[in-house]
């Protein structure tokens, strides 16, 4: 292992690095470049101590398996400023399991969850001028990936792998703010099946779902909420999101299902709504439920939450937010999980992983 990741964890690093000259406040949810990223190699049967390197090109052979097979996976975190100074990373040992689970299932070497972490540490430490200062509304995204990279034609698996982390300072995902959005209940694509790759997070996923996404803003809505693609009955989740609704009776309902990938955002919201008194509940949902919820939700690491304003479902619209704003329920869920990200409320859950003591 490489000295910078033999220093014990939170330890002291330069966290008062004059900050990249960036205008915070209006960052997009887009690509910027940083000056590093971090690479590590599986080669003979090991993976090698990696190596930040300042390129954002990838050498890639023609026939690497992640370009026609799709051996593709990848994970996405954030990294935030706290109001102490010190920088965070929120349930990384979530993201590190869950590589692994992705790695295997579509058989690529999996990357060891100490190393995941060690990986995305190192590449924080070496991008401190990157991380959003506290109180701006932007974060870090730290992407891992893992690519098949040796060469195959016959459909196997690869004999070479690589796993890269790069990051991206990111302003809030949606550039209008915390305002409720619309969905389209989806009936004529699916993006995952029962038995398939759905609950993994493999780009594969994303290209098969493209078309019902843009096909839905082409009619004016947000983004579409996927039905389960064997009785398309109950609902799935919403594509790069999963969904919740909140019952007029207090219960806090997510969809049970093989085919969406379990987020992490969504684990997090189940405790926090038992602390808000609504009644946790993962299990199928049928899709006529949606016309009994007082709220709707979507959650993931990159919106945190986005409020649900109206379901449309064939010619039938359910309408949660008239006035354009956001149920009391979203917001405080919302707010309580960004105090926790953020080190204004305690960590009593132990979510919070220093990479960066001020
Ligand atoms: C990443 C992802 C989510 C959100 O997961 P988080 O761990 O909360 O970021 C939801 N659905 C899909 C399909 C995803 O790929």
């Amino acid at each position: 292992m490489s000295t910078l990741s033999s220093r014990p964890r939170g330890s002291r690093v330069e966290s008062d690095v004059t900050k990249a000259d960036l205008d915070w406040e209006n960052l997009d949810f887009g690509y910027h470049k940083t000056d590093f990223n971090i690479r590590f190699t599986w080669r003979n049967g090991a993976w090698d101590e990696g190596e930040l390197t300042a390129s954002e090109i990838l050498p890639l052979h023609m026939a690497a398996t992640c370009l026609h097979y799709g051996q593709e996976c990848f994970e996405g975190l954030k990294a935030f400023h706290t109001k102490r100074g010190d920088v965070v990373v929120f349930r990384i040992d979530e993201n590190a399991r869950r590589l692994g689970v992705s790695c295997r299932k579509i058989h690529m070497e999996p990357v060891p969850e100490d190393m995941f972490i060690d990986a995305v540490e190192r590449v924080i430490k070496a991008n401190l001028k990157y991380v959003p200062p506290y109180g701006t509304g932007a974060s870090l995204y730290v992407r891992p990936i893992v690519l098949g990279t040796g060469p195959q034609v016959g459909v196997r698996p690869a004999d070479e792998y690589l796993f890269m982390v790069f990051v991206t300072p990111v302003g809030p995902y949606f550039k209008s703010g915390f305002k409720p959005v619309h969905l389209v209940v989806e009936e004529e694509v699916d993006r995952a099946a029962p038995l398939g790759v759905g609950d993994v997070k493999v780009g594969g996923n994303y290209a098969a779902g493209l078309r019902a996404s843009i096909n839905a803003k082409k009619k004016g809505f947000t983004e579409v909420l996927y039905l389960d693609a064997k009785e398309k009955r109950y609902l799935d989740e919403s594509g790069p999101a999963n969904f919740f609704g909140i019952t007029k009776d207090g219960q806090y309902v997510t969809p049970a299902s093989p085919s969406i990938l379990p987020s992490i955002t969504n684990k997090s919201l189940i405790t926090l709504a038992e602390e808000l008194g609504l009644r946790p509940q993962r299990r199928p949902v049928d899709v006529e439920e949606i016309f009994d919820f007082q709220e709707a939700g979507c959650c993931g690491t990159a919106a945190v939450i986005t409020p649900v304003g109206s379901i449309t479902y064939r010619d039938r619209k359910v309408v949660y937010s008239k006035d354009g704003r956001p149920g009391r329920y979203c917001v405080e869920l919302y707010q309580r999980l960004r105090a926790i990200q953020l080190g204004d409320m305690p960590d009593k859950y132990g979510w919070v992983h220093r990479v960066v003591q001020a």
